[in-house]
């Protein structure tokens, strides 16, 4: 179709890496989805095809033993999801049922193996190899490597690719994320995943702009159309019109002078006019992405969330690797605060055999705290390792999802017991960490005063009180709009957590995304938070807000605040009094462009 007619359409995800890139569009990892054709193998042939797919099988197999090698020597963290894969390889539910296949239906390896997979993913659970019932995207990903090597069509690898471009598709496996060059990829969209997938936190490491979870931009989207990926605003727009073109030409440049500008200063503690300095630190869940904390200049590590370690894989981690892991956080910080998080898993790929049982509500379910107390030998090794850790930096300890006291005492008798343990063995460890919980469950929030005596600190967790208070699932687009920092509820829980940490004289933290918006800082600093933590990239932008603010103004402002109805209305109070603050910022610059009419 020629330039001039293709129609400009805004495809709208989820914002998974901040800033905004223009270029061409080149999709990966479609061609496995083009339709596999079927076609009879003759006897005398059976063995030769169930031999092609052997083959296809054994270069998948080389390309991943490589690819993992190549990982261990960057000291990437990421190899063990590969070795899952070879183990997805290996499996007789995949491989040998493909070969199965071809002997005993005399058909061709490729819808041997199409049938396989569709087989192994619809049936999800009712497949009783339990290792299997947890791997359906890296079955996929698995699959679409084998096709590949089957057809010998790999001639579009991401590893291949040597102009600008875009990387548009179904999502990106953790081995082709680790192929992503940043001289010649500018960003990614992806029809699957979230923020907290592995791809969103591989492109906030890389700090390439990313918008995922679009569901359809692999068949909206053709290699070579233009896009604009709006990594702020959660937007891809396709074959855009020379107005919004030149709109966000502006608005990249605009972008990108600011970073600059912020940049300069971002290695500076947040001191605010009337000389309050508050923590501005960052959340990881990855040690790769500590390179970007020290980058963006965050005062430490305001939340390690620690549950990768423990997915994808088939058995649990060391008590050896964790201390490796959280010792080597600690070291690359150099003195700078880590608050370790305990495992908070919920419903997901924890390693085999460990699973979270099947529940309708895995977010109301047995997660975190709750599926610690059910496994108390998992978190005592965890402990364990993050107290050894301990002795090599300031570690704070965090405890996430409580709700009860009783659950808040019996966790710390069981660190109790692990520092005697530790003691009674001579084991090195840290003996002044600081133990904190999440509030992030209204039970927690509203009864905070019966919590302050038994921790160190409140760590507020907002991705989660706000789903929990406003019964707004965090990830479900239909409720999006209803997912609101500024409402009132969540506000006066806010304020009233605060003051109880404040009068009982313990440190206040907030690592929720709450913390990351420059809208909310003028409230927020109306309160009386030690420390912000949030996603690295924020980390500059939050610190040049407070720089600018007053805190006997933001508690005037505050109070204004808590007196109206809605959240609407709270962010027009705050706009209308420093609209020129949180406007400057090219997070706001942006209006969404309007597609034009059919
Ligand atoms: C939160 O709930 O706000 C939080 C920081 O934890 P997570 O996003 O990991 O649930
Ligand atoms: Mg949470």
């Amino acid at each position: 179709m020629p330039e001039s007619e293709k129609k400009q359409i805004t495809l709208h995800g989820i914002p998974a890496a901040p800033g905004i890139c223009i270029g061409q569009a080149y999709l990966v990892g479609t061609n496995s989805m083009e339709v596999v054709r079927k076609y009879p193998v003759r006897k005398e042939d059976v063995t030769e095809e169930s031999a092609r797919m052997r083959q296809a099988v054994k270069k998948s197999e080389t390309e991943i033993s490589l690819l993992i090698k190549k990982m261990q020597q960057d000291n990437s963290q990421q190899s063990f999801i590969l070795e899952s894969h070879l183990a997805v390889l290996k499996d007789k539910m995949f491989f040998g049922s493909t070969i199965e296949t071809i002997e005993q239906q005399q058909v061709n390896a490729e819808w041997a193996l199409k049938i396989t997979v569709d087989r192994l993913t619809h049936n999800f659970n009712k497949i009783e190899d339990e290792y299997l019932r947890d791997r359906s995207s890296d079955i996929f990903h698995v699959y679409e490597r084998v096709m590949r090597n089957l057809v010998g069509n790999d001639d579009k690898g991401i590893d291949t690719i040597h102009k600008r471009v875009i990387l548009v598709a179904p999502d990106l496996s953790p081995a082709e994320a680790s192929q992503i060059r940043v001289e010649w990829v500018q960003g990614f969209v992806t029809d699957r995943g979230g923020r907290t997938s592995h791809t969103g936190i591989v492109a906030r490491t890389l700090q390439l702009p990313a918008v995922l979870g679009l569901g359809n931009a692999t068949t909206q989207i053709h290699t070579e159309d233009v896009i604009i990926v709006d990594g702020i605003a959660g937007l891809v727009i396709v074959n855009p019109d020379e107005n919004t073109l030149v709109d966000y030409s502006e608005a990249e440049a605009r972008y990108e002078n600011h970073l600059f500008e912020i940049s300069k200063f971002s290695h500076e503690p947040a001191t605010s006019l009337d000389k309050r300095t508050t923590e501005v630190s960052a959340n990881i869940e990855l040690l790769e992405e500590v390179v970007s904390v020290k980058d963006k200049g965050a005062d430490g590590i305001g939340l390690y969330r620690t549950e990768f370690l423990y997915m994808n894989r088939r058995a649990l981690p060391t008590e050896e690797e964790l201390f490796e892991n959280y010792k080597e956080a600690v070291d690359l910080m150099e003195g700078k605060p880590v608050t370790i998080r305990t495992l908070d898993v919920a419903g997901e790929k924890v390693a085999k055999g460990l699973m979270a049982p099947h529940e309708d509500n895995p977010a109301l379910g047995q997660r975190a705290i709750r599926f610690c107390m059910r496994h108390p030998g998992i978190l005592r090794t965890q402990l364990r390792a993050i107290l050894r850790a301990a002795s090599h930096g300031k570690i704070r300890l965090l405890f996430p999802m409580i709700s009860s006291v009783e659950e808040i005492l019996a966790v710390n008798q069981i660190v109790r017991e692990v520092r005697q343990d530790l003691e009674s063995h001579h084991v090195e460890f840290g003996r002044d960490v600081e133990t904190g919980m999440m509030i992030e469950v209204p039970s927690a929030a509203v009864c905070a005063d019966l919590f302050t005596p038994h921790v160190d600190f409140f760590s507020i967790g907002t991705n989660d009180l706000i789903q929990y208070s406003l019964a707004v699932d965090r990830g479900n687009k239909n409720v999006a709009h209803l997912f609101q920092p500024l409402h009132p509820a969540v506000l006066r829980m806010v304020k009233r957590v605060s003051e109880t940490a404040r009068d009982a004289g313990i440190r206040m933290a907030m690592c929720g995304e709450m913390a990351a918006d420059p809208l909310h800082i003028p409230l927020l600093m109306g309160m009386d938070f030690d420390e912000f933590s949030m996603n690295p990239q924020a980390v500059p932008v939050v610190k040049s807000v407070v720089r600018s603010l007053d805190h006997g103004q933001c508690q005037a402002l505050l109070e204004e605040a808590l007196k109206l109805p809605t959240a609407d209305e709270i962010a027009d109070l705050i706009t209308g009094t420093y609209g020129d603050l949180v406007f400057q910022h090219p997070l706001y610059a942006q209006d969404a462009p309007q597609d034009q009419p059919e």
